[in-house]
């Protein structure tokens, strides 16, 4: 009977941490559904860019309040955790306080926690007003109705709970302590919840204790919630953030990738001895030639699809791109925020039938609208102002390079251009030989 609570501990751990794994190997496998690209140069730039912009948060202060408050947040939340190795080695064993015996960097520690737990709290709640009660815009945008909404409330609300139930643990223990109840040992400082344990006052040590062991579970099954929670919320920027920013891109902005498919083409014109049925070699393994731009998630590349899993729902680029700023249709948000949905949509459709069934949908149309892409300046400043290094705009002109190349579905005004690009060898209406017909005025 003793061990009940031990065992049942050991099955919420396995079971949450393992549902976890396993919805974990469903992202990465979605992002494996993406093409190949190469980004295993420059690692010491990249190890730095994860130094500067994932754990020093270094693009988020631009924005300074946010950014301060986003930090403590965070540090707060990730450090507090590890108070969670003490409780599941107690949860395993049965002990109570295992780390207790680092005596007074324990106090420390725990001090330290419970001062951080109370930021957190803080920092949270301020996000909640900035979002529910000022009503910031990017958060109201068209795009964060219903569940996306939801989604960044609902973070807040268990965060607020789970820092509640550490105070509420360390408050009843400390009651505990001064009881000398059996099992309580005197150890840790709690500079927070000594203002909630009066709360108690005058309880009998069986209700102190039912208070203290329903917050220590409550808390350790919140943990556990809250991870698996991670895979159906935007959160998963919390882990993603990590590998994102190292494979983000270092090229200077601005400078787009050639479509090898095109480069291959242009070569073979340019070599009168080259064989057409000689490159690419996957192509002729599939026997059809390579598709020009993207039109669904598996013509994007890796990088992009992690981009979509790691997109914060933040609105930073949203709020700084100039078409949305106009009153123009797209949001490059909302373009992160289509990917990842018609990803899902793409590895749901595989979980169920094994390998991808034809769905009669693809990125281009059922999500994002040749509007929204062609209301684009190109000018890059959705990728400037992205905290964790994504590009919506690479996936805008994959799929503009689609319509173009593949639909032929470019506007009048770009298709009369690149008619007098193909007849007069420049952008204007006018035979190359009158160029200079203006000296001549
Ligand atoms: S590159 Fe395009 S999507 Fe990004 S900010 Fe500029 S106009 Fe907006
Ligand atoms: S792409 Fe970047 S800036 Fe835009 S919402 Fe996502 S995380 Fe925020």
């Amino acid at each position: 009977m003793q061990y009940i609570p031990n065992i049942l501990f050991i099955i919420a751990l396995v079971a949450g941490v393992g549902y976890f794994i396993k919805n974990i190997r469903k992202v990465i496998r979605n992002i494996r559904l993406g093409k190949e690209l190469d980004r295993s140069d420059n690692k010491k730039e990249r190890f730095k860019n994860v130094a500067m912009i994932a754990l020093g948060q270094s693009k988020m202060v631009r924005r300074p309040i946010s950014g301060i408050l986003h930090i403590v947040v965070y540090v707060g939340f990730l450090i507090i955790n590890i108070e969670v190795l003490e409780i599941i080695i107690d949860g395993i064993f049965g002990t109570h306080r295992i780390f207790a015996f680092l005596g007074g960097a324990y106090d420390f520690l725990i001090g330290s926690f419970e001062i951080l737990a109370f930021l957190v709290f803080v920092g949270v709640v301020l996000f909640w007003t900035r979002r529910n009660l000022i009503k910031l815009k990017r958060f109201w945008n068209p795009e964060m109705k219903g569940w996306p909404k939801n989604d960044g409330n609902i973070i807040l609300y268990f965060e607020m709970v789970l820092m509640t139930l550490f105070l509420v643990m360390n408050a009843s223990d400390l009651q505990l302590q001064e009881l000398g109840a059996d099992h309580y040992i005197k150890a840790g400082a709690y500079p927070i919840s000594q203002f909630i344990a009066p709360l108690f006052d005058g309880m009998s040590e069986t209700s102190l204790m039912f208070i203290e062991r329903g917050a220590w579970w409550l808390h350790i099954l919140g943990i556990l919630v809250f991870l698996n929670y991670l895979y159906f919320s935007k959160h998963l920027h919390i882990l993603l953030a990590f590998p994102n920013t190292y494979y983000g891109d270092l090229k200077p902005k601005g400078e787009l990738d050639n479509l090898e498919a095109v480069t291959n083409e242009v070569k073979l014109m340019m070599d009168p001895t080259a064989d057409p049925f000689a490159a690419p070699a996957d192509d002729q393994a599939e026997g059809e030639p390579e598709k020009f731009g993207a039109s669904d998630v598996t013509d994007l590349n890796w990088v992009q699809l992690l981009n979509s899993y790691t997109c914060t729902e933040c609105g930073r680029c949203t709020s700084e791109c100039p078409a949305n700023q106009t009153g123009k249709k797209l949001s490059p948000r909302k373009i992160m925020m289509d990917t990842r949905d018609r990803l899902k949509e793409v590895g749901d459709n595989i979980d169920k039938n094994g390998s991808f069934v034809d769905d009669g949908k693809q990125l281009l149309n059922d999500y994002i609208t040749p509007e929204e892409l062609w209301a684009c300046t190109s000018c890059n400043a959705c990728v400037e102002a992205c905290p964790v290094s994504i590009s919506p705009l690479s996936i805008i002109i994959d799929m503009r390079r689609y319509l173009v190349m593949e639909e032929s579905a470019a506007p009048s005004d770009l298709n009369n251009m690149m008619s007098n690009i193909e007849n007069n060898g420049a952008p204007w209406p006018f035979n190359q030989m009158d160029r200079l017909n203006w000296s001549n005025e």
